[in-house]
């Protein structure tokens, strides 16, 4: 495992720096002790049915910036689906109070076959320069693609050059999809952009402000802030310039999910001695209390963070309970990306749901801290169990297919929405919540397990969908285990059994 490292030019892959994979079948507690000895190894798949780009996750936390504007600079193929992020934010901008939102701006060099042959830099000068007339944005990011990278533009030069002439940041960021498997690299990359050129040194302390890394979650983080005399300063979404700017003074750094802060609260630690919390995020009663001690501690207010749990559990517990003797018996699947996934798998054994099995995306074997409490998978199977057919699925649905259909939970969980048909179409009810902060805390646990008993009782569209819903893949396909196309199906799992188990 390497350091971040902001004198490169482009972040590390996750693939290096934190040993991430994207084939796994067997047991999470296994996983988990291979991720932790340091024995944990990838596997190539025969049959790749997608793929995930890293151009996406870095759009996605550069676009939802307020002053931003954003170019991707490669043939316009690769940036079409970044206009979701304009739904995204328009959507969620009253959650973080947002005064006038913007529509987003995200423009496309439109590269050529002609550019990969000429080069497409001056392309690049002339959309930088008109993308400054037509947004006024504050501070311009260019993503690079993979055309862009073969054709060897170097982007870094063109940026640096259009900053002196307008006289705004021009960051350049490095992720073109075929540098890493794990497309969670372009999280990484779009923060690695931001450490190097927007992130100032300190000049003075904020002890009132802490940053909260996440997506664009409900605002839990103020009420919860509130009795430590803090605030949150959520980034990099709806934050402005100036937020990223000071980023460097807050008092700590908390995160709404590991994966997706890894690296930016290491290097807001290593690079800019801004503390993170050494405890990963709050999901489960359990690891919610170990959170607000941790922030407590951080703080140096451990008594206010009893009271804070003291408080809450009293008035959160007995509607808990309640849930959980309505849940009893239940069984789920939960399928999303790594430590959110995780989180979910947590809140379900806080409600005494059993969870059967996961498809998560990716598995990152360390976080960059380094630190093991960091570690959702971890903390799930230590406070509520193991996960006994958990994958690392790569979000290739036909493996996500044949593992559910075998299984058949009472309900699905997923953070993605292409997902959530899977579920939909063999007649489970399934459940997709896009604002990651809706399960988190004591409060999470009421919210989310109320919307998973709504969801299991109003089943009767997903039981008709099924009676109708023609599934594409054959018999053949079904009957096999789900990681029939791994080069090396026991790689990873001592235990594989051949099938999965019910
Ligand atoms: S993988 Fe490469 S070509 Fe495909 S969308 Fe990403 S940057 Fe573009």
């Amino acid at each position: 495992m390497s350091k971040p490292n902001l004198s490169l030019p482009a972040v590390e892959i996750r693939e290096i720096r934190t040993g991430s994979i994207t084939a796994y079948d067997g047991e999470a507690a296994a996983l988990v002790s291979k991720a932790h000895s340091g024995t944990l190894k990838d596997t190539e798949r025969s049959f790749q049915q997608c793929a995930g780009c890293a151009i996406t996750k870095a759009a996605c936390m550069t676009v939802l910036i307020q002053d931003a504007a954003v170019i991707e600079h490669g043939p316009v193929g690769c940036s079409t689906c970044l206009h979701e992020y304009n739904f995204t934010y328009l959507v969620n901008s009253g959650l973080r109070n947002v005064a006038e939102p913007l529509t987003r701006r995200v423009f496309s060099t439109n590269l050529r076959e002609k550019d990969t042959v000429y080069g497409g830099l001056a392309k690049l000068e002339k959309t930088i320069r008109e993308v400054k007339e037509r947004t006024d944005a504050n501070v311009i990011f260019v993503l690079s693609t993979c055309a862009a990278a073969i054709i060897g533009d170097d982007i870094e030069s063109v940026c640096d050059q259009m900053e002196d002439e307008l006289g705004i940041p021009i960051v350049p960021i490095v992720c073109e999809g075929f540098r890493s498997r794990v497309w969670t690299t372009g999280f990484d990359a779009a923060y690695h952009g931001i450490a190097r050129k927007l992130i100032n040194k300190p000049s003075v302390k904020n002890t009132d402000t802490i940053n909260v890394i996440n997506f664009w979650g409900s605002d839990r983080f103020s009420d919860w802030f509130a009795p430590f005399g803090c605030k949150p300063r959520y980034i990099t979404p709806f934050s402005t310039l100036k937020d990223l700017n000071k980023a460097s003074e807050a008092v700590a750094t908390v995160q709404a999910c590991s994966t997706l802060g890894s690296y930016l609260a290491a290097v807001l630690e290593q690079d800019f001695g801004v503390p993170e919390i050494e405890t990963a995020p709050p999901y489960g009663i359990v690891q919610t209390d170990r959170w607000f001690r941790a922030l407590g501690k951080l703080l140096g207010k451990e008594d206010i963070a009893e009271q804070v749990i003291k408080e809450k559990k009293e008035k959160y517990l007995p509607r808990i309970e309640e849930l959980k003797e309505k849940l009893k018996g239940k069984t789920a699947y939960v399928t999303g990306g790594a430590a959110h996934g995780h989180a979910l798998l947590s809140v379900l054994g806080e409600l005494g749901i059993n969870a059967v099995g996961a498809s998560i995306f990716h598995h990152d074997a360390l976080f960059d801290s380094g630190r093991l409490e960091n570690d959702q998978l971890n903390q799930r199977v230590e406070d509520y169990g193991n996960v006994r057919n958990y994958r690392v699925c790569s979000k290739q649905e036909y493996e996500l297919a044949n593992s559910l259909g075998k299984l058949h939970p009472d309900i699905l969980l997923s953070r993605h929405g292409g997902m959530t048909l899977w579920g939909a179409k063999y007649g489970i009810p399934s459940l997709l919540v896009g604002d990651e902060h809706y399960s988190m805390g004591y409060e999470g646990i009421i919210d989310y397990g109320e919307r998973i008993l709504e969801t299991m009782e109003n089943d009767e569209f997903v039981k008709n969908l099924q009676k109708h819903a023609i599934n594409p893949y054959t018999k053949w396909w079904l009957m096999q285990r789900p990681d029939h196309f791994f080069d090396n199906k026991n790689i990873n799992d001592k235990n594989a059994e051949g099938k999965v188990n019910g």
